[in-house]
């Protein structure tokens, strides 16, 4: 077996940096014998929310958790149907089902990855409650439109944040476009934790109260529970953990940010598809990642150079086993299985050495020499139905 010379992620390397101070942040939290003061986790939520530049954040225990709680706040139950998108961790979908909701999807935009929005008025029906976009990568979903449609019929809109911690669209964080943006703090993501957490982020007070009372976590209704007790509250010990993390989410988005600038200059002269964020947007670039005719070919040839390589996601989550029973066929949504056999992502972490991106592009660079086959673009493809793709 080969050894990743250079790994896809190592958070071992960030638990270093910032090591020392993460266990004395733990340390004071176990300390505190108030914990159920939720003084730490009182404080993320504070910070976490003018990081979004929104009023309220409710700190859960994790990304599914936080999808789940926005859509229960939003009144999704069963008999509703969410509109969402298939190019996207499965989790969206999960919590969209365990409301008892039916999730249909919708293609995405063959240039930004994201929903499509053209697509969406076609998919509402009476039975519709909610939309639920996802910022693949950390590239914000073209928002302006979707909060159009969704006001004009009477929808919530709820943000699948999770690749998309300080992603930016028209001067607007992510999360703060939609009624609820919902974000993951799992260790792999651009802000994380050492296990599960989460939060949800409303700029509208009663919505953040309803996911309270949904949290259990309002004094004036303990004897009286307005909804069913969801358990689903943010520990101590990760909020400590996320309180030390944030002092430093800035810098590590834009190490993310200057490697992905890195691979886009070594890579800019070859006939691939690379990320075109549009010039309003800020990518964030949890993932990085290169559309290839011949994927799976690339994928051994850079594990066989030793470069850590990853795909975001190999199966739309419409083709996913777990939800045959949706009716769903191959060739349903042509864009999002495409890219599902087509994205392979490149390492990008704050913590990759300052030569390693030139090291991977040059290993891409050899591949694409040898066998020009493999990438071979398709311009074509690219360009069918740009939209918010059209670059400014
Ligand atoms: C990680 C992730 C989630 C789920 O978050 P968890 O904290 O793992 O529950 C949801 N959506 C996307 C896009 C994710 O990447």
């Amino acid at each position: 077996m080969v050894t990743d010379l250079i790994p896809f992620l190592d958070l071992k390397a960030q638990t270093q940096t910032v090591g020392s101070q993460i266990h004395a942040a733990i340390a004071r939290a176990i300390r505190d014998e108030r914990s159920t003061w939720r003084r730490e986790a009182g404080a993320f939520e504070k910070r976490f929310a003018d990081y979004c530049n929104v009023a309220c954040c409710r700190a859960v225990n994790g990304g599914a958790s936080a999808l789940r709680l926005a859509l229960l706040a939003a009144g999704v139950g069963p008999g509703n149907e969410v509109i969402t998108v298939s190019m996207n961790f499965v989790a969206a979908t999960a919590a969209i089902v365990s409301c008892g909701a039916t999730p249909v999807f919708v293609d995405v935009d063959p240039v930004t990855w994201t929903m499509n929005p053209d697509l969406i008025e076609a998919a509402i029906t009476n039975k519709t409650r909610a939309i639920l976009p996802a910022h693949l990568h950390g590239l914000m979903a073209d928002m302006d439109p979707i909060m159009s449609i969704a006001r004009h019929h009477g929808l919530f809109v709820i943000e699948d944040a999770a690749h998309a911690h300080g992603a930016v669209y028209k001067s607007r964080r992510a999360g703060s476009i939609g009624d609820f943006g919902c974000f993951s703090f799992y260790p792999d993501k651009n802000l994380g934790a050492h296990g599960e957490a989460g939060a949800v982020v409303t700029d509208q007070p009663e919505l953040a109260r309803r996911v309270s009372l949904l949290l259990d976590r309002t004094p004036e209704d303990e004897r009286n529970h307005i909804f069913a007790r969801y358990d689903g509250r943010m520990d101590e010990v990760h909020a400590a953990i996320l309180n030390v993390k944030m002092d430093h989410i800035e810098a590590c988005t834009e190490a993310r940010r200057s490697i992905a600038a890195k691979y886009d200059q070594e890579l800019s002269d070859l006939a691939l598809a690379r990320p075109r964020p549009p010039s309003h947007s800020r990518h964030v670039y949890h993932i990085y990642a290169l559309r290839l005719l011949h994927r799976d070919q690339a994928l051994a040839m850079l594990g066989r150079a030793g470069i850590g390589v990853g795909i975001h996601y190999a199966v739309p989550v419409h083709l996913q086993q777990s939800y045959v029973e949706l009716g769903y066929r191959v060739g349903d949504l042509p864009v999002s299985e495409r890219l599902a056999r087509e994205l392979l992502s490149l390492p990008i972490f704050p913590e990759l050495l300052p030569e390693r991106p030139g090291i991977v592009a040059s290993e891409v660079r050899k591949i694409a020499t040898r066998e020009p086959r493999i990438f071979q673009s398709d311009w074509a493809f690219q360009d069918k139905m740009p939209r918010y793709g059209r670059l400014a």
